[in-house]
């Protein structure tokens, strides 16, 4: 991608990423379904892929189905959908930009990574400060006595829908279903991380729609740090961020990453 200039735009925002990453001390990442879009899964939030029609065969649109009410209603038809979507994420890996995040880490003080995502990509990459605000697909509870245990996939439940093994109550998986609250534990942790301020927010394949994600980009806007977007598409905080990298993450992660450490920022 180049400007009439022929100077590389792409590779000019990549650089002006890894100096001002490469002097941070404490730098926030905000990721959503771009992160994952590059480890070929489809999306719990970006669902179109897996229904275009936006209706289910069950006759409710998909976020019906995927609903906190429907699943005391029914709880049957929000596990099919549920299961449906974990088969088609079923055997995904981190890709590039998930371990270039894991990189990254070792170069500032401090850097935690809050996500949208529900597929545990970060964790298994082997992010550390890490807070899924979604949840994590994998991981199920018992709405009877809360006990809670994570599973590699749904392939091997013993049960459909699956139940606790300890008082056979119903169980749930641990993520934000439509029309549900974020969790209050994962909120404060963030709130804590918030407090502590930040030098960079690192925006990452989301389109920010979420008032918790575009507040701290709005901080760094005036003047209380540096805002950096990748995302190959504009979003409504686009504005406001200070470099923009128009890419792919799995593309520009690495790409910032290693001109950090070539460079030596
Ligand atoms: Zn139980």
């Amino acid at each position: 991608m180049s400007d009439p200039r022929g100077v590389s735009t792409i590779d000019d925002s990549i650089a002006q990423a890894a100096r001002v990453l490469g002097s941070a001390s404490r730098v926030l990442v905000i990721t959503g379904a771009g992160m994952s879009a590059d480890s070929g899964m489809p999306t719990y939030r970006g669902v179109g892929g897996l229904y275009e029609e936006q209706s289910t065969a069950d006759g409710v649109a998909i976020e019906e189905a995927l609903s906190g009410p429907m699943f005391e209603r029914d709880p049957a038809l929000t596990w099919k959908y549920i299961a449906q979507i974990e088969s088609a994420c079923r055997g995904a890996r981190p890709n590039a930009g998930h371990h270039a995040i894991v990189d990254l880490a070792d170069h500032v003080e401090h850097l935690c990574v809050v996500t949208q995502n529900v597929d545990g990509l970060h964790r298994a990459a082997g992010t550390r400060e890490l807070i899924e605000m979604h949840g994590n697909i994998h991981r199920l509870f018992c709405i009877r006595c809360g006990q809670s245990r994570t599973v590699p996939d749904y392939s091997r439940l013993m049960q459909w829908p699956p139940r606790c093994g300890r008082c056979n109550g119903l169980e749930r998986p641990a993520v934000v279903l439509f029309e549900e609250m974020l969790p209050s534990s994962a909120l404060e942790r963030y709130q804590r991380e918030l407090a502590g301020g930040f030098d960079v927010v690192l925006m990452i394949g989301t389109t920010a729609v979420f008032e918790y994600i575009a507040a701290p980009v709005r901080a760094a806007a005036s003047g209380q740090g540096t805002a950096i977007e990748i995302n190959p598409a504009d979003t409504p905080v686009t504005a406001l961020c200070d470099i923009k990298c128009p890419g792919p993450a799995a593309d520009v992660v690495p790409a910032i990453v290693q001109q950090l450490e070539t460079r030596g920022f």
